[in-house]
């Protein structure tokens, strides 16, 4: 357990506070320059770089395994999986919460911040309703 998972990271903090460049279509992707080989990430990318110590090397790049993960750690993906989100931008309805985040990320230019925003309100209102993470 890393301090992090200790105090209840919500998803929409793991999106805000991801680091490094952010890329398109899939949750992970490597770059190697001429500095070294760098980490590229999506918005859900992203987090979970954050739930997990990549420095360790302990990351997947399979996709599946990634969903796996972040619906583990983040139990709105699975309960909300199946609820209609109209995407702020282009107004499609998108069903659950990996969806609407990869329209924002992928068709929108979407920031992680802008992502986050979107996410925060719709994460509180869950909370609101008497869930907890993890
Ligand atoms: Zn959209």
């Amino acid at each position: 357990m890393t301090e992090k998972q200790n105090r209840k990271l919500r998803l929409h903090e793991a999106i805000r506070d991801a680091k490094g460049k952010q890329t398109k279509n899939r949750f992970l992707d490597i770059a190697v320059t001429d500095q070294g080989v760098e980490i590229l990430s999506c918005a859900a990318g992203g987090a979970y770089l954050e739930i997990h110590d990549y420095a360790s090397g302990l990351v997947s790049l399979d996709e599946d395994a990634i969903t796996r993960d972040l619906e583990d750690f983040f139990p709105i993906l699975l309960e909300k999986q199946d609820q209609k989100y109209p995407c702020p931008v282009c107004g499609d309805e998108k069903e659950g919460l990996f969806a609407l985040i990869s329209c924002l990320n992928d068709n929108h230019d979407h920031t992680r911040a802008q992502v986050a925003d979107v996410i925060q309100p719709i994460e509180e209102t869950w909370e609101l309703e008497g869930n907890v993470h993890g």
